[in-house]
């Protein structure tokens, strides 16, 4: 497996996550010592930390640490709906993004420099999107593998940002104590200690056979590699069940021409990413939130799966033609589109018998007026990708969007 000699391994993980979303929405509670969980802490805010308050550790316990400790209740629902916006995020900067838990993902750029800037630029947008768009603190780890982008994430917690550049790899493990270091518990900590190996320097001066002795096989030849800066471990590209985008409108009347136009951005934006991850699909899933917070969610099912910008965009556009009299009834506050029941790769051909593209020499063709000869949608949808991706989202769209400076009022999108 090639391993990247650059750090272009992302680790991003959301900052004490479940106390963060309590803080987020109750500004009462920010600044100050928040747990989740009563009878066992889940999580803890920064400032209960402080007092020494881990997860998980007895209810009991914290309050003794900590008596004026704040405990919430635990709001799984709210905890969800974050981390799939945090995810959606992710999904946007990389197409390969491996989930570790509900609020830490690691993410590998090492393709988009061209699309998307050098892999630090890269992160600290990350860092901006999930603070702008989901109001939450996510630290950031950037390193040539998997664990030391994890560490690093460790090190500069909480909402920070850490590269470790591959020239620079020991001369920042070396002196992390052992607990660092993935696998390392109580019980093998304890081990290590006893036999005076308190840093990562002080594992990587042993031999591989002796940590073997110490700690038996598997943890031995393990704990070798990572305190000597090896982990060929590539990020796996997990495959997505959907890709979407949304944008939140202002309150107030927008009008039919505003949310057509989003609406087409969206599908563009949505499209172009399934193309350049060779994925088809055959779902469209609109959904509207509206400013009384009540949702509507319409979908309809293609009889062929497809990635055209012109197929997916007009299901899109007939789905919120259904939905007008809501629109107009209750005031639209979000749009979002996703494609779903996604395929893999190689299955593009079931599209040609609906394609017809002009022959070269068919002196008919140039007969039939401009407007109604049939063109190869499929290659104007990757040429568009192509100048988007060089020029940015705002270079080149379709004509809806002409005259209207969609710049403005779109959020960073940094695909
Ligand atoms: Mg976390």
């Amino acid at each position: 497996m090639f391993v990247s000699a650059r750090a272009t391994i992302l680790h991003a993980d959301l900052d004490a996550f479940y106390a963060s979303v309590e803080q987020r929405d109750d500004p009462w509670l920010r600044g100050k010592p928040v747990v989740v969980g009563g009878g066992v802490v889940l999580a803890a805010s920064y400032e209960a930390k402080a007092y020494g308050i881990k997860t998980p550790m007895p209810g009991r316990a914290a309050r003794a640490l900590c008596p004026h400790v704040i405990s919430m209740p635990p709001r799984m629902n709210a905890y969800s709906r974050a981390s799939k916006e945090v995810f959606a995020i992710f999904d946007r900067v990389s197409p390969v993004v491996e989930g570790v838990s509900i609020d830490e993902a690691f993410l590998d750029v090492s393709g988009l420099r061209r699309i998307s800037g050098e892999p630090a630029d890269i992160a600290a947008r990350l860092r901006a999107t999930v603070m702008a768009e989901v109001g939450l603190p996510i630290t950031v780890g950037v390193a040539r593998t998997k664990f030391l982008a994890k560490v690093a994430s460790g090190v500069a917690k909480p909402d920070g940002l850490l590269v470790v550049p591959p020239d620079r790899e020991l001369e920042f493990l070396h002196p992390l104590p052992v607990e660092r270091l993935w696998g390392v518990g109580k019980v093998t900590a304890a081990t290590l200690h006893a036999h005076g190996l308190r840093s990562v320097a002080d594992i990587a001066k042993e031999s591989e056979s002796d940590l073997v002795s110490l700690l038996g096989r598997a943890t031995g030849r393990h704990l070798h590699a990572l305190a000597t800066g090896h982990d060929p471990r590539p990020v796996h590209r997990q495959r997505r069940r959907s890709m979407g985008a949304q944008h939140a409108l202002g309150r107030g009347a927008h009008s039919i021409e505003s949310v057509d136009a989003t609406l087409q951005l969206l599908v563009d934006k949505v499209a172009g990413r399934m193309r350049r991850a060779h994925r088809i699909g055959r779902t469209v899933v609109l959904r509207l939130r509206f400013a009384d917070y009540t949702r509507v969610t319409r979908s309809h099912t293609l009889g062929v799966p497809t990635t055209r910008t012109d197929i997916l965009s007009g299901t899109a556009r007939a789905l919120l033609e259904s939905t007008r009299p809501l629109v107009a009834d209750r005031g639209l506050t979000l749009i979002g589109v996703a494609v779903t029941n996604l395929d893999g790769e190689g299955i593009e051909q079931l599209e040609l018998p609906f394609d017809q593209p002009v022959p070269a020499h068919d002196p008919a063709a140039s007969e039939i007026p401009t407007t109604h000869r049939p063109i190869d949608r499929h290659a104007l949808d990757t040429v568009l990708d192509d100048v988007h991706d060089r020029f940015g989202a705002g270079a080149l769209t379709s004509a809806t969007l002409l005259g209207r400076d969609h710049r403005q009022g779109v959020p960073m999108l940094p695909d």
